[in-house]
């Protein structure tokens, strides 16, 4: 254990999302080799490091279950497309030119980036790895940011040509003998794999990438539902073909239909809803409120980092409005009023932690504060203009928080921000990389004549990519 001191945090507003314990107005935590050890209105040891958490509401760290954390070297590109330019710039345009040193640096500056705005673990959905260089790449950068991270190995450019008729690389297996054949139950960074799925790949193709998965022992997450691509019922298709398992994630889901959604629940799978991409690129109405009629409590994700900012706050606030404006707006189609919101802020709150545990298969170590599992944990700052009077913490948590509010975050015991600084992050030297990374990027893309019109500054939007 590489954590031998205690560390109490004391005197904050405790919401544990664990139901058994529930919420503390004022409580203490307790820390103990990486793990939480005790959570009580008053706790006093000596031989504690404590942490003064007045004006502080302490919670779970948040759980991202898909998000394409490579494409933090392209941040703030694609705000403006949609999916089909997605495909065009992206899968079919600058993912070929990515180079091994592009995905570290993208991995650690956009794993560290989320560490910041307190999402402690993050399932990296990998699928710009070109080469097996690449994906060392991904894992060296997870590793080195400190965040409980799943790397999720998805392929690369070559198996986004969609239809694909090329099977999931072999390479994973390399990867799970070299990287994680030993996982102890104490790494921070574990495997999946990020299959493409009916949509994206040959149903042939898709038969064999899941039986690959599942001899390798790992969890699978596929993107199902997603825009028109989605309405061929992608989920029946995989049920008939055996495919179905509690151990698939299925991300965004919008269009896919209500009877696939309860296949889903049958069969034990759970979901991610990434609302903010889905509204922008016309994956259809985010899911949430559509999954919850199935029985799905569904987990959040940021999905494309070279759009959206990767925080939670973000996450829960576009997740929870458009499903209210949903309920509001088919109420009065029905000529009627809502009465009662029937998605809370405490349920956002318990999306973005214990569900997104949940999809990744780690609740029993993350999601909540429990004592047993991980102290993996954030200090939200209460002292703020937008925060007082503090008479909803949920709601202060939806509908006002955000990232600079983030004071502290523990992930297994170890602090990697402090009084609202990153512990030992140099900031201008992964800066000035990753702006020269993403200027060498362009610069090799635009060699060739398909994206020779590829430039920065946001008037570059690609012609609608059309599937083979
Ligand atoms: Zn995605």
């Amino acid at each position: 254990m590489p954590y031998r001191e205690r560390t109490l945090i004391k005197g904050g507003m405790v919401l544990t999302m664990d139901p058994s314990i529930g919420d503390l107005p004022i409580g203490d935590v307790l820390v103990e080799d990486g793990l939480i050890v005790k959570i009580a209105p008053e706790i006093d040891v000596e031989d504690a490091r404590t942490i003064d958490a007045s004006s502080r509401i302490v919670i779970p760290g948040f759980v991202d279950t898909h998000r394409h954390i490579w494409q933090a070297a392209m941040r703030n590109l694609c705000q403006d497309w949609t999916l089909a330019s997605y495909f065009t710039g992206v899968h079919a345009g600058l993912s070929r030119y990515f180079l091994p040193e592009d995905i570290y640096t993208a991995n650690l500056l956009g794993s560290l980036e989320a560490l910041s705005s307190g999402v402690t673990t993050l399932l990296d959905w990998s699928h710009g790895v070109n080469t097996a260089e690449h994906s060392d790449g991904a894992i060296m950068g997870l590793k080195e940011s400190g965040a409980r991270a799943v790397f999720a190995h998805g392929g690369g450019a070559d198996h986004y040509q969609v239809p694909s008729v090329v099977p999931h690389p072999e390479d994973a297996r390399r990867i799970r003998e070299q990287y994680f054949s030993s996982e102890s139950g104490d790494d921070l960074v574990t495997m999946a794999l990020a299959l493409r799925g009916p949509q994206f790949a040959r149903k042939d193709i898709t038969v064999n990438d899941f039986a690959f998965a599942r001899e390798l022992g790992l969890r699978i997450t596929v993107h199902v539902g997603d825009g028109e691509w989605g309405k061929d019922r992608p989920v029946a298709w995989m049920c008939d073909a055996g495919l179905l398992g509690p151990d698939i994630t299925y991300v965004h889901c919008n269009t896919i239909a209500d009877d696939e959604m309860r296949m889903v629940a049958d069969s034990g799978g759970t979901a991610s809803v990434a609302a903010d991409v889905e509204m922008m690129m016309g994956h259809g109405w985010p899911a949430t409120g559509r999954l919850l009629d199935a029985g799905i409590r569904p987990s959040l994700s940021i999905d494309i980092c070279s759009s959206n900012g990767g925080h939670m706050f973000g996450a829960m606030r576009s997740t929870i409005g458009t499903q209210r404006a949903l309920d509001h707006a088919n109420a009065q189609a029905d000529g009627r009023e809502v009465e009662r919101l029937r998605v809370t802020c405490k349920d956002m709150m318990s999306f973005a932690t214990l569900e997104g545990a949940r999809a990744l298969g780690m609740d029993h170590k993350i999601g909540s504060l429990t004592p047993g599992k991980a102290a993996d944990l954030v200090l939200v700052r209460t002292d703020d203009l937008g925060m007082v009077p503090l008479i909803h913490p949920y709601g202060a948590l939806v509908y006002n928080a955000h990232p600079g509010l983030v004071d502290t975050v523990m992930v297994g015991g170890r602090i990697v921000k402090e009084d609202g600084k990153m512990v030992g992050l140099d900031f201008d030297r992964l800066r000035h990389r990753a702006e020269d990374n993403c200027e060498s990027l362009f610069a090799r893309a635009q060699a060739e004549p398909a994206l020779a019109d590829a430039c920065v500054g946001g008037g570059w939007t690609p012609k609608p990519y059309v599937p083979a």
